[in-house]
């Protein structure tokens, strides 16, 4: 591999304090040499990439997206999932354990690695089970998991209701030093809603789903990790009374991060009215004032990363063939017949994020809201400390080549038919937004790389 030298971009690296204008050189898979721009000469053979006008960012660091693989091809499998992740700027991403099988064997971990390696895009990184096949009675062997690979165990797609089990869980993984991600919904309170108890949910006839149903297990389970001794991470976190209980947690001093969504921070249940099924998830699409908290905390620093929870689904899932025509995308939808508001409940919950995410957040940072530097810190340098990747989420020499060149102003509009995702499962479709990944460097090697027509 030759080495690569990124000439005269401007460098954004939280971790090692620097945002300006720098050349970065790439040799032997690691970072070699970073200096003030212009300045670096660089092997003779190195490929030499101007970067003028682009950013250059440590890989980012996807902590939460479903891949599907094992169990699911027609949603999305390893291939598809990493080159998706490379096109959205992706340099890792830490895959969730609801495949089939399960994740909760280290012969699973292992083959799920074996198959991204040979998938020649983003790194992979597994996230074990807490407990067998996802069920919510027995532990998996934390040892074993991380030995295997796994650098972060969650349930998510479930909640783990038994707290006497969640308090054990924690104590194993205090013996490990990873992380447990949470789910936190109380499924109780879900019941059979479809979206956000909330007026939009009132109009069209539907179930909600309460912000208790969030808030809730966050008190709990910031309860039970408080004297565990083990990091506890609070997945795509969705509502201002949760994350005021993140909050009062982190002022206390307790071992807590969270993080939220691009769909969490960019729309609110109104979106859900329009989108239907491709703007259903869970956590559902809040209320606005819960948007306006959910901003004002990556702002802020309350809320530690930004993680897409990518989660493919096929149209059959989603039932667009009953609910795509109730739901017309630019306008919101009528009222739903009772049949239909009950039989909404069985659509999947989910939506693809990898190849919006980068765009979303920099619109984040072109409204001031956050800056670049921030922006970094969210997608690369806090995601590899919660995923204790020391050698990634900077570009200090030493550390590994994983780069993302990224276009601040590059305009484009979501096409989700353009994806290379395996699904479509969006309600961003038509948006228009400015800046993108421009080339994807993993292990020195470009990944990927834009044709973007300017
Ligand atoms: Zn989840």
């Amino acid at each position: 591999m030759r080495p690569l030298l990124l000439r005269g971009g401007r460098v954004i690296d939280p971790a090692a304090g620097i945002d300006g204008r720098y050349d970065v050189l790439a040799n032997d898979g690691k970072i070699a040499a970073v200096a003030p721009g212009g300045t670096l000469a660089g092997p003779e053979d190195a490929d030499i990439i101007d970067c003028a006008g682009l950013w250059i960012l440590p890989g980012l660091i996807d902590a939460h997206v479903h891949l599907r693989d094992p169990g699911f091809p027609e949603k999305e499998t390893i291939l598809s999932g990493l080159r998706a992740a490379a096109a959205g700027g992706f340099t890792a991403v830490a895959a969730m354990a609801n495949t089939n099988p399960v994740n909760d064997a280290p012969e699973i971990a292992r083959h799920m690695l074996a198959l991204a390696a040979a998938a020649g895009g983003a790194r992979l990184i597994p996230v074990s089970a807490v407990t067998r096949g996802l069920a919510g009675r027995e532990l998996v062997d934390f040892a074993a998991m991380a030995a295997a690979g796994a650098r972060l165990f969650s349930d998510d797609g479930m909640p783990i209701d038994d707290a006497a089990l969640l308090r054990e869980a924690f104590s194993r993984a205090a013996g490990v030093g990873f992380a447990i991600s949470l789910h936190e919904e109380d499924r109780a309170l879900t019941g059979q809603g479809c979206c956000h108890a909330g007026a939009v949910a009132i109009r069209l006839g539907v179930a909600g789903i309460p912000t208790a149903a969030e808030a809730a297990r966050i008190r709990r389970d910031l309860a039970i990790a408080a004297d565990s001794g083990a990091p506890a991470h609070i997945a795509h976190i969705s509502t201002a009374a949760g994350l005021k209980l993140v909050r009062a947690a982190k002022a206390r001093g307790a071992n807590v991060t969270c993080e939220a969504a691009p769909h969490h921070f960019t729309l609110d249940d109104a979106a859900f009215a329009r989108h239907g099924p491709n703007a259903k998830m869970a956590p559902p699409l809040r209320a606005a004032e819960d948007l306006a908290a959910i901003r004002a905390g990556l702002a802020d620093g309350a809320i530690d990363l930004i993680a897409t929870d990518h989660a493919p689904h096929d149209s059959a899932s989603k039932r667009m063939a009953r609910f795509g025509p109730l739901f017309p995308g630019d306008r919101e939808a009528a009222p739903l017949a009772p049949g239909d508001a009950a039989a909404l409940a069985g659509a999947a919950n989910g939506v693809v994020g990898l190849e919006t995410a980068l765009g979303l957040a920099l619109e984040l940072v072109h409204n001031r809201l956050i800056d670049a530097s921030r922006m970094a810190a969210l997608m690369a340098a806090n995601p590899a400390r919660l995923l204790r990747l020391e050698r990634q989420g900077t570009l200090i020499p030493g550390a590994l080549a994983d780069v993302s060149v990224i276009d601040p102003d590059a305009a484009w509009t979501v096409a989700p038919e353009k994806f290379l995702s395996k699904s479509r499962n969006t309600p961003f479709g038509g948006r228009r937004l400015k800046g993108a990944a421009a080339i994807t460097i993993v292990n020195g090697r470009i990944v990927y790389r834009a044709h973007r027509d300017k």
